[in-house]
């Protein structure tokens, strides 16, 4: 070992590079054929500055969907630098603070009616395992343990955890490599994007086939999204909410990517007024600051869960609560509600639907899509590592950052990203199926 106090010298863009490849492991990394990582320096606004000179992208990603007010805003600055001056952390068993309650009053008032209780998990995946655990155990509580798998529909994605990946589509998706070590749940068919009865009545009957032993169904509502970029019929989510009603069965909303405001309502089940029993938020919450997350349940489930043999919520990691990210939550959920976002999602939409039009008569693209500020090119097929670093590289020349993955070249650009730039991203969207 070389502990030295020395601190490490000025590193050269290579050598920065040469470190990152050697001790570095990125998300779904190492990836043969995937181009070296680009250097991001700093970022502002929707713009991201790169170390290597070349200049500015615009961000067509929104840091995975979650930086919906641009990066280095003053009034998310502002917040976090004053919460930091009172506490960065403290533990959150036997000890409470005003960010996190305030941020739970905050979330119970705006989400769908009915949820009353929040927990404060540390990332999407926790939050879904937090929301599987409730549910597992309100059935315990209720003295039936054999209500323990999970029903949902293929093509979602709800995290990389242990229990998230046994509900992500098992088949061509991320999670392929762990079938057979992981849970089997219940799949049915992914929902077609308009509604067909036939396809309610595949769910209506799966979920009465096993209600015995479902704890409950989960389901990304309106869009699926790292899955496939998938839209469907709001009206699926009613279908769910009877036969879950009927059948005993809870019914969990994984809105980690739709919520705040991503598909043009607040939250995805708006679109319906339907309220699930578990809802998961993260990415957007705090602005794609920090890393937060959150489980709201009813306070059926609350209730349920503390009339058990063990009656708590047996979940406590180190970071659960944070003050300084549950601070800038509260301040990115009030400078969303603050302004009329409606209206800058539906302008982002209208020009994302003009700019992606380009893209319907390109040789290999399937199908064009776009909902609130989602836009979505689908190829063919899918593309290979090599593909897809040539997909990132047009778009890359277009001065706009995406990531393409499998079949698709998407976007989901910050809220505040002006019409000249979402004309430049879906250009740069065009371009990079093009390249695919
Ligand atoms: N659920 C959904 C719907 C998601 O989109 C994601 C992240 N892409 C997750 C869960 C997992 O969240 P995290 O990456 O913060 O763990």
């Amino acid at each position: 070992p070389e502990r030295t106090s020395r601190p490490m010298p000025d590193l050269s863009l290579a050598e920065l590079l040469d470190l990152d490849r050697r001790h570095v492991w990125h998300p779904y990394g190492p990836m043969p054929g995937r181009q070296e990582p680009l250097v991001v320096e700093a970022a502002s606004g929707v713009r991201l500055r790169m170390a290597d000179g070349t200049g500015e992208l615009i961000d067509g990603m929104s840091s995975w969907w979650s930086a919906i007010h641009g990066y280095n805003h003053p009034v998310l600055n502002e917040a976090a630098r004053e919460q930091l001056s009172r506490m960065s952390h403290v533990m959150f068993g036997g000890l409470t603070h005003e960010p996190a309650v305030r941020l739970a009053k905050r979330l119970v008032d705006i989400s769908p009616e009915g949820l009353e209780h929040v927990f404060l998990a540390d990332s999407g995946s926790v939050s879904v395992e937090v929301a599987v655990k409730m549910c597992l155990q309100y059935w315990r509580s209720l003295g039936r343990p054999g209500k323990q798998r999970l029903l949902t529909w293929r093509g979602g994605y709800h995290g990389d955890t242990w229990q998230p990946m046994s509900v992500c589509d098992p088949q061509g998706g991320m999670h392929e490599l762990w079938q057979g070590v992981l849970q089997r749940q219940v799949f049915a068919d992914a929902p077609p994007v308009a509604y067909e009865e036939s396809y309610a009545d595949q769910l209506r009957e799966l979920i009465e086939r096993h209600a015995d032993e479902l704890a409950a169904v989960i389901v990304e509502p309106v869009v699926q999204g790292a899955g496939g970029m998938r839209f469907h019929s709001p009206a699926y989510l009613r279908v769910l909410r009877e036969a879950c009603d009927a059948h005993d069965v809870l019914l969990v909303f994984d809105e980690i990517a739709t919520g705040f405001g991503r598909t043009g309502a607040l939250f995805a089940a708006d679109h319906v007024g339907v309220t699930p029993d578990v809802m998961c938020l993260g990415k957007a919450l705090t602005g794609g600051y920090l890393t937060l997350a959150a489980t709201l349940c009813t306070a059926r489930v609350a209730d349920g869960i503390s009339r058990g043999e063990v009656p708590v919520l047996a979940h406590g990691p180190t970071f659960m609560g944070n003050p300084l990210a549950a601070a800038v939550a509260n301040a990115s959920i009030d400078l969303l509600l603050g302004q009329d976002w409606q209206t800058e999602v539906k302008r982002i939409e209208t020009g994302l639907r003009e700019g992606l039009a380009a893209a319907a008569d390109l040789p290999g693209v399937r199908d064009v899509r776009v909902l609130g500020a989602i836009g979505v090119v689908q190829l063919d097929r899918p593309l290979d590592e090599a593909a897809m670093a040539a997909a990132t590289r047009a778009a890359v020349r277009e001065g706009v950052w995406l990531r393409p993955f499998r079949d698709l070249v998407y976007t989901m650009p910050p809220y505040v990203t002006g019409d000249a730039d979402v004309a430049r991203i879906a250009g740069a969207v065009c371009a990079a199926a093009r390249e695919g």
